[in-house]
């Protein structure tokens, strides 16, 4: 392609609505432009992107044996009420009505057309298992989009569901797509991770994100650098335990006036023992009413866990007035004694002697208390957050921890869908059974978007070759037709593309501190400059945007060389 032909408006400032590195680059290098908020166009150089991530999907998904379909965007209502999700998918769900009155969605995912479609055609076990995916494009009203491709109202997905006729055929379609979903990130050249989110009741999990590991992402994640095991900082778990001494005899517990000292650093500073001494009692409100929650005084809860455990789907810090309705005291001196709500404890408590908690009275701690004894045993339960260092809950390594952004999800949905809307078959002895489902999303653009988060520096984009628009630019440094170094160029242009590279001519009449600016700015992973100087000795010069090393061939030698970095690119695969 001509650079001069192609469509490729760059900015050389940074957009004010832009908060994220990948977001402002790719308004930048010309990729997207925003048509409202959360709803971008695509740009030839960010189609290029895009589309390269779709082979790679489409290729890995058909060797697993996956099949594409197309599926509808628009979806009638019905299928919506049917499997229960009208009513609780709320306003993120984009809702509309046609001319005869008929309620129709926008599918912000295809759980329902998919079972639909399935539940018509399959009668009998003999036609299992079904593996079904699509590129679509899915509409989902988030009450704040931002981040540009990360969190937009429509954007491209991948969305893969499988059917089997029973468990162990349904944890096979998840393996197979779990080992394809690593061969899709692998091949993208990112550095990923593949976290459980969730772990299934049977001691396996089910549910698995792949998070692009980026200093910008959303997410935290505990993995351990010596076994596979990695986890959400929100399920993490670790075979931390509190150290104490079991040969401490249990002391009468007493009431210390504490005046005025409510945080943990003030109460131990005070009281002149550590953190670790002390238990934190954290009043929430819940639906099923106020509960509290006791971790450590070093520790914290984590409340994803809270919400799993006490089944509930909503939580908040109790308000003031009520934490002074329920213990009798200002906020700051709550403690388990005497409470009359549920009390949940972290498990790592357990082991605790002589420790501290607020006395449910102003300006008041109790000490030296002791479960049973002065304590109520409270329900207990993992309930606090993992930190980077403790030991891995598998093999005690001291675990690490990484940012990341979430790409990709696979997930082993059981019958949830096929009991609701019925999608049966007749097993070999004619029993009628449910279908056994799995589902396995992956964001196009969001993972382009995560591997420029992965992969930019001050200059702009540094593609993997995988996804880069192109694979090399040429740059001449004179664009005059009659002169040698354009004549160099262009005959480099065309030997290229005969042999296949995706290559960009740069013949745009610029002066070349702008073309390398611009070459930078894209990301395109080689630049081959040529120009008059370097052509007096019949050299050009190879400079990988990675590293930026120039490395000078002679001209008939520049396809060989071209050649070989981009084999030596494909080759090297992103390792962790
Ligand atoms: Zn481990």
């Amino acid at each position: 392609m001509l650079f001069s032909q192609m469509y490729l408006p760059t900015l050389r400032e940074k957009p004010a609505e832009a908060e994220v590195i990948s977001h402002q680059l790719m308004m930048r290098a010309g990729m997207i432009r925003k048509l409202s908020s959360g709803v971008y166009s695509f740009l030839p150089l960010g189609v290029r992107s895009l589309r390269k991530m779709e082979t790679i999907i489409r290729e890995e998904m058909n060797r697993a044996g996956a099949q594409e379909v197309i599926l509808p965007a628009l979806q009638p209502a019905e299928l919506w009420q049917e499997s229960g999700r009208w009513e609780k998918y709320g306003r993120e769900l984009f809702r509309l009505k046609d001319r005869h009155d008929h309620d129709y969605c926008l599918g912000p995912t295809h759980e329902e057309v998919i079972t639909d479609l399935i539940r018509h055609e399959i009668r009998s076990y003999r036609q299992l298992p079904v593996n079904l995916y699509q590129i679509q494009t899915k509409f989902r009203d988030e009450i704040r989009p931002r981040f540009g491709l990360m969190r937009g109202r429509e954007f491209g997905m991948k969305d893969g569901y499988s059917f089997d006729a029973d468990e162990s055929g349904a944890e096979d379609s998840y393996r197979q797509m779990f080992a394809a979903y690593t061969r899709i990130f692998e091949r993208c050249g990112l550095k990923f991770k593949s976290v459980e989110a969730d772990s299934g009741a049977i001691g396996g999990s089910f549910s698995h994100e792949f998070m692009v590991l980026a200093e910008t992402g959303e997410d935290a994640i505990l993995a351990c650098p010596r076994c596979s095991y990695a986890a959400n900082l929100e399920r993490a778990v670790s075979a931390w335990q509190a150290a104490f001494d079991p040969g401490e005899g249990l002391r009468p517990r007493q009431k210390v006036p504490t005046p005025g000292h409510k945080t943990v650093e003030e109460v131990t500073r005070f009281l002149a023992i550590g953190p670790d001494r002390l238990v934190k009692t954290l009043l929430y409100q819940t639906p099923a009413g106020p509960t509290a929650i006791l971790v450590r005084g070093d520790q914290e809860v984590n409340e994803t866990k809270v919400l799993r455990v006490l089944g509930i789907d909503e939580l908040a810090l109790a308000e003031d007035a009520l934490v002074e309705r329920i213990t009798g005291a200002p906020v700051g001196f709550a403690g388990a004694v005497g409470l009359s709500i549920p009390v949940w404890a972290d498990e790592t408590l357990k082991t605790l002697k002589n420790f501290v908690m607020g006395a449910n009275e102003a300006d008041h701690h109790l000490v030296d208390l002791n479960w049973e004894v002065d304590v109520p045993e409270p329900r207990w339960a993992d309930l606090r957050q993992v930190k980077g260092g403790e030991p891995c809950p598998r093999c005690g390594t001291p675990l690490d921890t990484f940012r990341g952004i979430e790409v990709g999800h696979v997930f082993k949905l059981g019958d949830k869908y096929s009991r609701a809307m019925k999608a049966a078959y007749l097993d070999a002895q004619g029993q009628e059974r449910l279908m056994i489902m799995g589902c396995y999303g992956i964001g196009v653009g969001r993972t382009v978007a995560a591997a420029i988060e992965q992969n930019h520096d001050g200059d702009g984009i540094v593609w993997p070759l995988a996804l880069a628009p192109f694979q090399v630019i040429i740059t001449p440094t004179e664009v005059e037709s009659a002169s040698e170094t354009f004549r160099t160029a262009r005959s480099l242009y065309d030997r290229f593309r005969a042999a296949g590279i995706e290559v960009l001519l740069d013949d745009r009449d610029e002066r070349p501190g702008i073309k390398f600016k611009d070459a930078d700015l894209i990301g395109i992973p080689l630049r081959v400059t040529v120009g008059p100087k370097g052509l007096k000795e019949n050299i050009v010069e190879l400079r990988p945007r990675a590293d930026k090393t120039v490395q000078r061939v002679p001209v008939e030698q520049c396809l060989e060389s071209v050649q070989a970095f981009i084999a030596r690119e494909m080759e090297a695969k992103a390792q962790l």
